[in-house]
């Protein structure tokens, strides 16, 4: 399979079986999915804490924030461009929204899969707890 620009051959076909987020890509875990690519998947949260809560992740398997590199540009770059076209047609870019990634313990991580919650439809306090 041809990998995009700026993706490896290897991140195009990456996957822990034992990940949960790997699992819903492969569609071995069901999932309400919102947007799909070749590179990008966008899921609806199972536990939503706003009226809109969607994550936005690589297919491949991308531990967290903390392990991207230069040669991940083009994915992250495909998910905030996926993010803000979600963030559209679910009506919330107007009011606005917040992106936010959690990273290790510490950041609040849970899924040890990169992505992105892109939430809205009501306003966020700042900082976060
Ligand atoms: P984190 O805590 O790693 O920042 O975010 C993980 C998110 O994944 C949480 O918001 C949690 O509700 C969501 N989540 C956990 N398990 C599942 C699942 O099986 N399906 C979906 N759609 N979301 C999940
Ligand atoms: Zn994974």
């Amino acid at each position: 399979m041809a990998a995009e620009p700026g993706l490896t051959a290897e991140q195009g076909v990456a996957r822990d079986p034992s990940c949960l987020f790997c699992r819903i890509v492969a569609g071995e875990i069901p999932a309400t999915r919102v947007v799909e690519d070749d590179i990008v998947l966008a899921i609806r949260d199972i536990a939503p804490r706003a009226p809109i809560h969607i994550l936005v992740m690589p297919k491949a398997h991308i531990a967290s924030a903390a392990e991207l590199t230069d040669e991940n540009a083009a994915v992250v770059g495909r998910i905030f461009a996926k993010a803000a076209g979600i963030a559209r047609s679910e009506g919330i870019a107007e009011g606005g929204y917040r992106i936010v990634t959690n990273v290790g313990e510490w950041g609040g991580q849970t899924v040890d899969h990169l992505h992105f919650h892109l939430m809205g439809g009501r306003a966020f306090t700042w900082p976060p707890g």
